[in-house]
């Protein structure tokens, strides 16, 4: 499994498939992409091989966009199939994730986000978390990288994520518990990947997240570094 994305001048798609493609020795059974080209998200989701993603976001998608993440899948609640699949959107359509990892008390966070009128489409866990890190974000009135944090608090498990909101297309919010994340720090852009192979080329600045850490990468702001558990952020 593996995570790519890249927010910055560049066309996002070449390299996060790429990237994909580099990750591919991790293992995976699905594969996804999504594009945010100014105006739309623009996601494409298979269960198969990253060639199978290329033939499919190409038939279906725009490809444009300068801000996009990436996925490959292992699955560990839903079978492996193209709903299954990342990224996940939130029920706004706003915010979109991608994780690698488990998180262990999504069932219940599923519950309660039913409760609240929060709706589904897919069987994993990852889209329990995207919507809750919206509904934080609502109640509370927060930025992004304060809701995830937010979040994050409520969750036990294993992640490497990374998620944007397309109302705010500056910036990418990532966190680590368990699985690797790579940050690539380039000139007024950053890449994330589960290790450096997909930025190489582009930059040699890397930064990797210890575990409980989270970083917001904002186009023309330095990166900022925060621990999940206590930091302020604002
Ligand atoms: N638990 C998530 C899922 O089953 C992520 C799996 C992974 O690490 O790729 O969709």
């Amino acid at each position: 499994c593996g995570i790519v994305g890249y927010i910055g001048h560049r066309d996002a798609y070449p390299i996060i498939i790429k990237g994909l493609q580099r990750l591919e020795y991790r293992g995976y059974d699905s594969a996804g992409v999504v594009l945010f080209d100014g105006d739309t998200m623009n996601l494409s989701k298979t269960k198969g091989k990253v060639e199978d993603l290329i033939l499919k976001s190409k038939a279906e998608i725009s490809t444009k966009g300068k801000l996009g993440i990436g996925h490959t899948r292992w699955a560990t609640h839903g079978v492996p199939n193209d709903i299954n699949a990342h990224p996940h959107c939130s029920n706004s359509g706003d915010l979109v994730i991608i994780h690698n990892g488990i998180i262990e008390n999504y069932e219940s966070i599923k519950k309660a986000l039913a409760g609240r009128g929060y709706t589904f489409e897919s069987d994993t866990d990852t889209e329990v978390l995207v919507n809750l890190i919206e509904e934080v974000k609502k109640k509370e009135g927060v930025k992004l990288g304060k809701a995830v944090q937010i979040a994050l608090n409520q969750v036990v498990g294993a992640y490497a994520i990374a998620v944007f909101d397309k109302q705010k297309p500056d910036e990418i919010v990532v966190a680590k518990l368990g699985s690797p994340l790579a940050i690539g720090i380039g000139e007024n852009e950053y890449f994330v990947a589960s290790d450096a192979s997909p930025f190489i080329e582009f930059t040699n600045n890397a930064v990797y997240l210890e575990d409980e850490e989270m970083a917001i990468l904002r186009i023309g702001k330095e990166i900022k570094l925060r621990k999940i558990k206590n930091d302020k952020i604002a």
